[in-house]
C-alpha cells in the first residue's frame, strides 16, 4: 500500500464542531471518494469528484492536531465514505497519535473495514448512516447497492453493534423519499436497545448530482 494513495483523499478540515459527535467538541476531517451514488448526496463533489476539492496536506493536519488537540475531545472522520479509502487505517493511526478519540461516519456497506478498524482500536465510535428500509436501498443509493447487499452488510454491522454497543450510533437522513412508515421500518431494523437519530435533509450542492446518479443506475453497477 502506497501511503500517498490514502493521503490523497484528505480534502478538508473543520476546526471545531459542536454537533458532529454528540457530547464531544471535535474537529471534522473530510475524506474524498464514496462507493455509493445517493441521488440526495449533499457532498457530491467530495464523494464523486474529489480532485475538484483542494487537497489538505498531511503535514497541515498533523500540525493542526498537535496544536489544538488539548481543546478538543475527539475527531470525526467523514466523507464521502471513509471506509472506502484505501489505507484508511494509516490515516486513523496518524490521527490517533494526537491522543484524541475518533468517530468514523460510515454508510456501513463495507463491513469488513468497519470490523477491522474496530478490532484494531483505530476508531472508538462509528456513526452508521442507515439509508432507509432494505428494499429501498437500490433507489436510495443510486443503484449502487441491492436490497440483498444492504441486508448482508447492515446485518454484519448490526452484529458488531450488538457485541460493542458503546461503539455505534445509528442515524437516518430524512430524504424526501422516506415516509413515516419507512422510518418506523428503519427503527425496527436496528438491534435491540438502539435508538435512531434523524437529521434533516439538505438538498444536493451540485445540481447534476441527480443526473450522475441516474446515469449510474442505468449502467447497472449494483453490488
Ligand atoms: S450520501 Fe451517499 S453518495 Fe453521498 S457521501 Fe454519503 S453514502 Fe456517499
Amino acid at each position: 500500500m502506497n501511503p500517498e494513495n490514502a493521503w490523497r483523499h484528505l480534502r478538508g478540515l473543520t476546526p471545531l464542531s459542536l454537533c458532529d459527535w454528540p457530547g464531544r467538541p471535535c474537529c471534522v476531517v473530510f475524506l474524498g471518494g464514496c462507493n455509493l451514488r445517493c441521488p440526495t448526496c449533499h457532498n457530491a463533489s467530495l464523494a464523486w469528484d474529489m480532485e475538484s476539492e483542494p487537497l489538505l496536506p498531511q503535514a497541515r493536519l498533523k500540525a493542526f492536531l498537535s496544536s489544538r488537540a488539548r481543546w478538543l475531545s475527539g475527531v470525526t472522520v467523514t466523507g464521502g465514505e471513509p471506509t472506502a479509502v484505501p489505507g484508511i487505517g494509516m490515516i486513523l493511526h496518524e490521527i490517533a497519535a494526537s491522543g484524541l478519540a475518533i468517530k468514523v461516519d460510515t454508510n456501513a456497506m463495507l463491513p469488513d473495514v468497519v470490523e477491522a478498524l474496530l478490532a484494531e482500536g483505530l476508531a472508538q465510535q462509528f456513526s452508521v448512516d442507515v439509508k432507509g428500509p432494505f428494499d429501498q436501498y437500490p433507489s436510495l443509493t443510486g443503484g449502487a447497492v441491492t436490497e440483498a447487499g444492504a441486508r448482508r452488510s447492515l446485518s454484519r454491522v448490526f452484529a458488531l453493534a450488538e457485541a460493542r454497543p458503546e461503539a455505534f450510533l445509528f442515524r437516518t437522513t430524512l430524504v424526501p423519499q422516506l415516509s413515516e412508515t419507512d422510518m418506523t421500518t428503519v427503527r425496527g431494523m436496528l438491534p435491540a436497545g438502539f435508538t435512531l437519530a434523524t437529521q434533516d435533509y439538505k438538498p444536493p450542492r451540485r445540481p447534476h448530482a441527480l443526473a450522475d446518479s441516474e446515469a449510474r443506475r442505468t449502467a447497472g453497477n449494483m453490488v
